[in-house]
């Protein structure tokens, strides 16, 4: 397995108290390979993943457990220098918003070029041609022309183009992109979505992609982990999932994705809003919102995700069985 995540805790010591963002996520990604994680905003994915990348906003910000296996290494016990190396030529994170990640105040030739001036020691006129040929990969149009533009010379989906390029350049072995699309107009969402599902099988790369919406991984993910309230409430792979949802808040989430062949229904959202993390509800966490809620989702915890089923799916509701069926 290129990346196995186990049992990960992550808390963030605040004024009103200690927030777990992270209650015990385990997920894993091999090469080839794409998972998707999806979740309401504040569900956790974005600091999972940020622990994954070790960068996490550290303090407040605390792993307080688990294990980030990468290549059968535990990131959590490599020394600063390794584990900077590993995140450097190992992995790459893709942003939403490609603005505050670029430099503005540097042409985008220069600051891909700079990858491989620092890491691969190329002489600026290498590196310059390795640039335009990035952007030639991730298909800007008259990239040789328009190597020496600034990030803001460049539309949102060209941006997030470049944000791609960037993450390539070493040619690493997993990516993680967090909401790659989610700034993007629809039409350019959907291509920027194929560009970076065609790298990564080209490039045989382990790709986590977080999303809120779970409309744009149904045609590029694998797999799909659903979070809620800083744990994976189902796993499961991507068909499985869609035709048969085993958590009642994956099924909320099916039935809130606008269809067009639906044009003028209501959409029926998920009641309520996602719990804060500092009082999280005794019981299930989603029992408040839940259609099928019981006395025994209100006062006991959810079975492990660990039990099975199906194959490769697991579900973290003591109704899945209901749930599925339905
Ligand atoms: P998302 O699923 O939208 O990516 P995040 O992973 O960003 O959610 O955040 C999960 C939770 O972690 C948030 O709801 C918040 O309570 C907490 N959190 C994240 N970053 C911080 C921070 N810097 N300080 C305090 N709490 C934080
Ligand atoms: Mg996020």
């Amino acid at each position: 397995m290129l990346l196995d995540v186990r049992d990960l805790r992550v808390e963030f010591r605040t004024r009103d108290g200690v927030v777990g963002a992270v209650n015990g996520v385990s997920y894993a990604v091999d090469a080839g390979e794409t998972l998707a994680v999806l979740g309401e905003s504040g569900s956790g994915k974005s600091v999972t993943a940020q622990a994954v990348m070790g960068i996490l906003d550290s303090p407040p910000g605390r792993v307080t457990g688990g294990e980030i296996r990468f290549k059968d290494r535990d990131l959590l016990t490599l020394d600063r220098e390794e584990r900077r190396r590993i995140r450097g030529e190992k992995m790459a994170m893709i942003f939403q918003d490609a603005l505050s990640a670029l430099n503005p105040v540097l042409s985008v030739g220069y600051q891909l070029g700079e990858m491989f001036r620092v890491h691969r020691g190329m002489s600026r006129k290498d590196a310059r041609a390795k640039a335009i040929e990035l952007m030639e990969r991730v298909r800007i149009p008259a990239a040789r022309e328009r190597v020496d533009d600034f990030p803001h010379q460049f539309s949102g989906g060209m941006r997030q183009r470049i944000m791609i390029a960037m993450a390539l350049a070493l040619e690493p072995e997993l990516i993680i992109a967090d909401e790659p699309t989610t700034a993007l107009d629809v039409t350019v969402q959907a291509q920027v979505m194929d560009l970076l599902a065609e790298l990564q099988r080209e490039y045989r790369m382990g790709l986590i992609l977080i999303t809120h919406d779970l409309g744009v991984v149904a045609d590029v993910a694998d797999r799909i982990a659903v979070m809620y309230a800083g744990r994976i409430v189902e796993h499961a792979p991507v068909r499985g999932l869609y035709a048969r949802p085993a958590h009642p808040y994956t099924r909320g989430l099916l039935d809130s994705i606008p269809r067009l062949d639906q044009k003028g229904k209501e959409l029926l959202a998920i009641k309520g809003m996602p719990p804060n993390l500092l009082h999280v509800p005794a019981g299930c966490p989603f029992h408040p919102r839940c259609p099928r809620a019981r006395d025994v989702c209100r006062h006991d915890p959810p079975p492990p995700l660990y039990e099975e089923v199906g194959p490769g799916r697991s579900s973290a509701c003591h109704f899945w069985k209901e749930t599925i069926g339905e």
